[in-house]
């Protein structure tokens, strides 16, 4: 295994829409191997997920988990989840505003409003179909992950830029940015 670069903000990988993986090539070291290094890079710098154009390959897979995240203190914990082809096929008209960040704009976090709630099917590391119904922070984060497959990041999906602030500063002041409910 190996703790993989992160391609960050400017590097025209975050752009571009992701390729959907072949069934039959999902089994493949390859893409086995690249599943183990994107859990790993995601452990080493405390990531809630990261996609795989995030560590340079434009292909349609995202891992998450949340497990005493020193990144997201209090976030619920999400269990280890790894989803190939991912598609969000409902989602909740009900809102909610919370803080994100992204291991590919370091530093940087701000307030996106999100489906509260979301279904996604796509296939699990060993091709079978999977259908995950989440809700909170969990929406959140695959609706995030899911974004980095279209090219879009988390600043893209900011009503406006009130919020964005670097770690230092949102770690003084997001709680009352939050409260202000910019
Ligand atoms: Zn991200």
């Amino acid at each position: 295994m190996a703790i993989l670069k992160v391609a960050q903000l400017g590097n025209p990988v975050l752009r571009m829409k992701a390729e959907p993986v072949p069934e039959d090539v999902i089994a493949s070291p390859e893409a086995q191997i690249l599943i183990d290094d994107m859990i790993e890079t995601m452990r080493e710098y405390s990531g809630a997920g990261l996609a795989a154009p995030q560590v340079h390959e434009s292909v349609q897979i995202i891992v998450l988990e949340t497990m005493r995240n020193e990144r997201y203190p209090d976030a619920p914990s999400v269990p280890l989840t790894v989803i190939i082809n991912p598609k969000i096929t409902a989602f909740s008209e009900e809102l909610e505003e919370g803080w994100e960040g992204c291991l590919s704009l370091t530093d940087l976090w701000g307030r996106v409003k999100r489906a509260r709630s979301v279904t996604v099917e796509g296939l699990d590391r060993d091709g079978a179909p999977l259908k995950i119904e989440a809700e909170g922070f969990f929406a959140r984060a695959l609706q995030h992950e899911i974004d980095h497959l279209h090219g879009k990041v988390f600043v893209d999906r900011m009503s406006d830029l009130l919020s964005l602030s670097f770690g230092k500063e949102y770690s003084r002041y997001g709680q009352l940015l939050e409260e202000e409910e910019l």
